[in-house]
């Protein structure tokens, strides 16, 4: 039975967080866009970047510091790293959890060199004690160190160089007001059109020498939830069937074939997108019904369904999310083949008609 089956987030395909497989820091890191031409889509964010790099460069000073939100795989680390080479700087990679101790940041923070990008992903995973130390270095750019214990103990204060923090996160909201007040430039990443997926994938495709039609890229596009790695994940799956069952060629028969044997239907669903819809139908007369209690129906953990499944069965108007829990519309019925109740049955069941 569907419900009861557990998906791992790990190894599955339509995951949006990134997997060793994905080969992004190894040879394959080459399909990571370098310079801010090459970054596709997310033109709001880009317009406004390219103008405060200029501001930057002409007056020689690095960049404000800035912070990236976002769902995962949209992109947030490629643009940290074309930050870095745009401005002509190191780029220095850590995230949140990594940093454990006040200790670890400052080794960190010491080792930079003048203009350098520090970027740390999911930044809302940082302990209280990392933020304090981090609050100076943002600021004054100086760190403020205690020597010695007791009443006989001292601060001294470390100049550090100036520097630029990118801070990625998937929860904005989980930022505590005075880290992201330290931020001058705060950027929203939304998911993709599917043409601008397309182009990623024929990008992609280049780069691996893979053949790849337009039709067979758009076809990929349309099922990648809005979400890069998704799309690179995808490519590399059905390049396996083109050159395996097609004639090596990626064009759209292929790409169906192979997204039809991957389980990932025609709106891009995966078995666990439908397992959490057919769940509040089936369990919860469509909702409203808490995260955590499908969380639990399923499974899973709820910060995989809110941040992984959620954005996009919201963006496709599968699901809304209301003051009393999540609902699913009258779309997730008829892509389910399920009938809805008609209209508010009395029972206080409603159900939304694709309205987000
Ligand atoms: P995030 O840090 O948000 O999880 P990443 O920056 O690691 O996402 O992006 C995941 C992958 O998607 C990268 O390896 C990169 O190849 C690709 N990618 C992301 N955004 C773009 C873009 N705008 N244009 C081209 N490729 C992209």
């Amino acid at each position: 039975m569907a419900l009861e089956t557990t998906y791992m987030e790990q190894g599955r395909l339509v995951s949006p967080a990134a997997e060793p497989e994905d080969g992004e820091n190894g040879a394959e890191g080459s399909l990571r866009p370098h310079r801010l031409d090459e970054y596709i889509g997310q033109e709001k964010a880009k317009e406004n970047l390219k103008v405060y790099l200029e501001a930057a460069r002409r007056r020689g000073e690095p960049l404000d510091h800035l912070l990236l939100y976002g769902p995962p795989g949209l992109g947030k680390t490629t643009l940290a790293g074309i930050v870095a080479h745009e401005m002509g700087v190191q780029f220095r990679v850590t995230s949140g959890p990594a940093i454990e101790k006040p200790g670890d940041l400052a080794a960190l923070l010491t080792n930079l060199q003048e203009g350098d990008v520090l970027f740390i992903d999911e930044i809302h995973r940082l302990s209280r004690q990392v933020e304090e130390v981090l609050y100076p270095a943002l600021e004054d750019y100086a760190l403020d160190i205690m020597i010695g214990k007791g009443p006989s103990a001292q601060s001294i204060r470390i100049n550090l160089p100036k520097f630029t923090l990118v801070g990625a996160t998937t929860r904005a909201g989980q930022i505590t007001a005075p880290l992201r007040d330290r931020f001058g430039v705060v950027l929203k990443l939304e998911l993709y059109t599917p043409e601008e997926l397309a182009c990623i994938i024929r990008r992609s495709a280049g780069i691996l020498d893979i053949p790849c039609e337009a039709d067979g890229a758009l076809e990929l596009a349309r099922r990648s939830r809005g979400t890069p790695r998704v799309a690179n994940r995808l490519l590399k799956r059905v390049r396996d069937f083109a050159q395996v069952k097609g004639s090596g060629v990626i064009d759209r028969p292929t790409a169906r074939l192979a997204l039809q044997r991957m389980d990932i239907d025609e709106q891009g669903l995966d078995e666990m997108d439908r397992s959490l819809l057919r769940a509040i139908i089936e369990l919860y007369g469509g909702g409203p019904v808490g995260l955590e209690t499908i969380a639990a129906a399923l499974g899973e953990e709820a910060v995989t369904l809110e941040d992984v499944c959620e954005p996009y069965l919201m963006q496709q108007g599968f699901l809304t999310r209301t003051p009393r829990g999540r609902c699913v519309t009258r779309a997730a019925y008829s892509h389910l083949g399920m009938k809805p109740p008609a209209g508010d049955g009395g029972d206080g069941q409603q159900v939304m008609d694709g309205m987000i």
